[in-house]
């Protein structure tokens, strides 16, 4: 079985053509899929005059089984959990943007998460495995039915859901590529970010391959040993490696890299905490996104407004880079950063 949902574009098409389908016809039927959001397979036969042997090839397309969808009534994040062929159960969530009916989708890449970040409810979930390209994209094609159905439109996806993305790198970058495809999903590429923890092979590669989609690390904290205890599979590296590495990202793609740090109420706070930011970044090009701790253990705390800013203040003194505070929203229905679980 071949799936438009699974193979990149060229891939697809390459498929297609040994069965003996040109490219238009195996673009309308991706285009079909993923841009229209077509399933049934006599309408692909008896509307869009998809060839039998193309259709047979393709199959009925598996679906992820939508289990629950809990819109907040605070903010309107939406989460949504589905459940795989092999039983386990994943989250994305619909996060409503500024302009108005616009809407960007957060998918999970993995079941479960091998990081370990402390404050984060994923690293307890037991069962993990990376998830295929298809159930990466029916994710987001089944976010965007529902924000359709109700006036909404998805302008961009950001991979910061359940899962450390660049561990599923191959499978992350051919989601990637169909959902910005003209033919595709055609979300643009800057409208789409994938975030790692700081796996430095991994952002190497990405700024090899020349991607130009948007690369946000999550710090964690500014010094190895605060990371040490906040983040010890990330620690294991250098957090300066780190940071040489989306240098060079910054460098050669000629844009800022997100650093998202989380910020926890006595933890990674401080002013020398600013101060070490400030020393690690320099003069790289970065944007620092803060975004409050959602711990559902209780064990990590929110700073209140005070202290949040006493430190906004601090990096405005130490680091000399746009700083924007991140609005982690959900937080009422487990859909919040660092809360998605599969049980909320
Ligand atoms: S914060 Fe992200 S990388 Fe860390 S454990 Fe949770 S899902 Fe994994």
């Amino acid at each position: 079985m071949i799936d438009p949902r699974d193979l990149s574009p060229d891939a697809f098409r390459r498929e297609a053509e040994a069965l003996g389908v040109g490219p238009p016809i195996s673009r309308r039927l991706s285009s079909a899929v993923l841009a229209r959001g077509i399933f049934d397979p006599q309408v692909w036969m008896s509307s869009l005059q998809i060839p039998r042997r193309l259709m047979e090839a393709v199959g009925p397309l598996e679906r992820l089984r939508l289990e629950r969808s809990i819109v907040s009534p605070r903010d309107g994040f939406q989460k949504l959990s589905f459940r795989t062929a092999d039983d386990l159960i994943l989250e994305t969530v619909i996060i409503p943007l500024h302009k108005p009916g616009a809407v960007s989708i957060c998918v999970s890449s993995q079941v479960g998460c091998a990081m370990g970040c402390r404050f984060c409810a994923t690293a307890r979930m037991t069962r993990r495995r990376n998830l295929k390209t298809w159930e990466i994209l029916d994710q987001f094609l089944q976010a965007r039915e529902m924000a359709r159905a109700s006036g909404r439109r998805p302008t961009g996806v950001v991979f910061m859901g359940m899962g450390e993305p660049f561990l599923n790198y191959e499978n992350v970058l051919v989601a990637a590529d169909l959902l910005r495809c003209s033919w595709g999903a055609s979300i643009g590429a800057k409208a789409i970010t994938i975030s790692t923890v700081g796996l430095v092979p991994e952002i190497d590669r990405f700024t090899r391959e020349g991607h130009n989609y948007r690369l946000a690390i999550s710090l964690g904290a500014a010094t190895d040993a605060q990371r040490e205890r906040l983040v010890p599979v990330a620690a294991r590296t250098p957090v300066a490696e780190v940071m040489a590495a989306a240098r060079r990202h910054a460098l050669a793609r000629r844009e800022r890299v997100t650093l998202a740090y989380v910020c926890i109420s006595g933890q990674n706070m401080a002013e020398e905490d600013a101060r070490a930011l400030g020393a690690l970044i320099g003069d790289t090009p970065v944007r620092v996104d803060l975004i409050e701790v959602t711990d559902p253990t209780g064990m990590y705390h929110p700073p209140d407004a005070v202290e949040l800013k006493a430190f906004r203040d601090a990096l405005t003194r130490h680091v000399g880079q746009p700083i924007v505070r991140r609005y982690s929203g959900g937080k009422d229905i487990q859909a919040a950063c660092g809360t998605l679980a599969g049980a909320g």
